[in-house]
């Protein structure tokens, strides 16, 4: 970590003199057999790869009536070029949205159009090498799947979709990504994304009993699998014990508690996060949403209330309901779907976000703070790409903007926007979504964030801000990690509950 230097920051917005190459040697890890296999996939690269990657993108093509679309329909404007933070902050021209699409566009022209089979050269159509297919590799693991390209795109191309194509079909041909899968292997295997066992859960649990006793003197409960509670909370595992996320957790606890919510977790489904949706593979994708389910039926739950996790609530809001039932949309043939749409109370949303439900709360005036607690804080707040371009809160567009700035205003006095260029739906994403949180990729992922904190710096001059609060599992883990680098203070990140948590008052309500 200590090699790699923040670039300089530059006056917003700019176009960067382009590098070509600048990050083809910057490649995330490949997963080993072991970790392939364990989830389905290759534990290799296949001998007959070429035909299996073909035939997957065909079917593809075939399935996602929208993959099709984006391949025929760019007429290479470059309006989304000097949108993504990755080519901002690494001014390799293969990170340009356009360019990244070409990689895959190019060979669907070979195959799947006639002008590409007839004449290749002359549409830029191109055969699948071997060095074509490492490309792939290289560049589609370069994309947070944030679609901020697509909100400048006039015909609405979305390279998120494009890169979950092209990662499935490297699966497929046992070419996959080590961080990514050993995740989805740990989920399956353990129950969450950081393999933390049951057991460890409960022990975690009772220990943050007691510390908040000790902090408040109020018996603060972090229930475990409580058959007939009401609320099920599905939140990320970096909730149980990294910093700062843990603070968020124990003011999700606080409001439950002020509230006279009872609400349980669950040690067989301990993770928000669903890695199936950055990997592209629908089955995954619905194996790890299942367990939300089998969670809210074994325990008889009326809620499922979803914590602060990006894409976790991206999944919750967009898929969950045609992949489990969860929600509006049940399969009527799908008997559990059908049972739980008996079970859960339609008065609610189902399922909720956290900020959701604090905000009802503080509405119906069940909640109480007192703001001065975090007067320390001068507060901005970083809008998280799969919560903002991916989902909605509430029921009037923009709620997703709306909601957690109106909960950070009702438990702080200090609240300061960043440049409305770079935040709700053209926000720009921390630099480490979309399974890109590893290590191996860390130069990308400092290079990546450069976007956000020249904006942030701005607040940091003009109104002395001092914390930047996001409901991002992934945004919380990579800003830790990268703002040392660019000479910040990892603790000025935090959760809008981390906010409520400190302003909260535990009466009797
Ligand atoms: S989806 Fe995000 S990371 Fe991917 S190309 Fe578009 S802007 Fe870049
Ligand atoms: S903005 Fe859309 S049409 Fe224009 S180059 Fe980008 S993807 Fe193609």
């Amino acid at each position: 970590m200590a090699d790699i230097a923040a670039p300089a920051y530059r006056i917003f917005p700019i176009i960067p003199a382009l590098k070509p190459g600048a990050m083809e040697n910057v490649r995330s890890f490949v997963a080993n057999e072991k970790i392939q296999t364990a989830i389905g996939f290759p534990g290799q690269l296949v001998e007959d790869w070429h035909d299996k990657a073909i035939a997957k993108m065909g079917e593809l093509l075939g399935k996602y009536r929208s993959l099709r679309v984006f391949m025929d329909a760019c007429v290479h404007c470059g309006a989304c070029s000097d949108k993504c933070h990755y080519f901002i902050g690494t001014q390799d021209p293969k990170n340009m949205p356009v360019a990244r699409q070409d990689l895959m566009r190019s060979v669907y022209r070979r195959y799947f159009t006639l002008p590409g089979k007839m004449f290749p050269a002359l549409v830029g159509a191109r055969d699948l090498t071997k060095e074509v297919l490492d490309e792939w590799y290289t560049y589609f693991w370069q994309c947070s799947e944030c679609r901020r390209c697509s909100v400048f795109c006039p015909y609405g191309i979305d390279t998120a979709e494009i890169t979950m194509a092209a990662r499935e079909i490297l699966d497929t041909v046992g070419y996959g990504q080590k961080y990514s899968n050993e995740i989805i292997g740990k989920v399956h295997r353990i129950g969450n994304n950081l393999g933390l066992p049951g057991p460890a859960l409960a022990d975690t649990l009772e220990g943050l009993e007691e510390d908040v006793k000790d902090a408040t003197g109020v018996d603060v409960r972090f229930p475990l699998d409580v058959k007939g509670a009401e609320v099920l909370l599905i939140t990320p595992s970096a909730d149980f014990f990294a910093e700062p996320h843990i603070d968020s957790l124990i003011g999700y606890a606080k409001v439950f508690h002020a509230t006279g919510t009872s609400w349980t977790l669950s040690s067989m489904s301990s993770e928000a996060g669903n890695f199936g949706m950055f990997i592209g593979n629908y089955d995954q994708l619905r194996a790890i949403a299942m367990r939300i389910r089998t969670a809210a039926l074994e325990l008889g739950v009326k809620r499922i209330v979803i914590g602060e996790c990006g894409h976790a609530w991206r999944v919750a809001y967009s898929f969950l309901n045609t992949l489990t039932g969860v929600g509006d949309g049940a399969d009527a043939n799908d008997r559990f779907a059908q049972m739980l749409q008996k079970q859960l109370d339609h008065r609610y949303k189902q399922p909720s976000h956290i900020c959701e439900f604090t905000w009802d709360m503080i509405q119906d005036e069940r909640l109480s703070f007192d703001k001065e607690k975090n007067d320390k804080h001068i507060i901005t707040f970083h809008d998280s790409c799969n919560v903002a371009r991916g989902s909605r809160m509430g029921n009037y567009a923009g709620g997703q903007f709306e909601i957690p700035r109106n909960i950070i205003r009702a438990v702080a006095n200090n609240f300061v926007e960043m440049n409305p260029a770079t935040t709700r739906e053209k926000t720009f994403c921390c630099g480490g979504g979309g399974g890109l949180l590893t290590d191996d990729l860390l130069e990308l992922r400092v290079k990546g964030a450069l976007p956000r904190m020249e904006v942030l710096q701005n607040v940091v001059d003009e109104h002395s801000v001092n914390f930047m609060a996001t409901i991002c599992a992934i945004c919380k883990a990579q800003f830790t990690k990268i703002m040392p680098i660019y000479g910040y203070d990892r603790r000025m990140v935090g959760g809008v509950h981390q906010l409520v948590s400190n302003a909260i008052l535990l009466g009797d309500k």
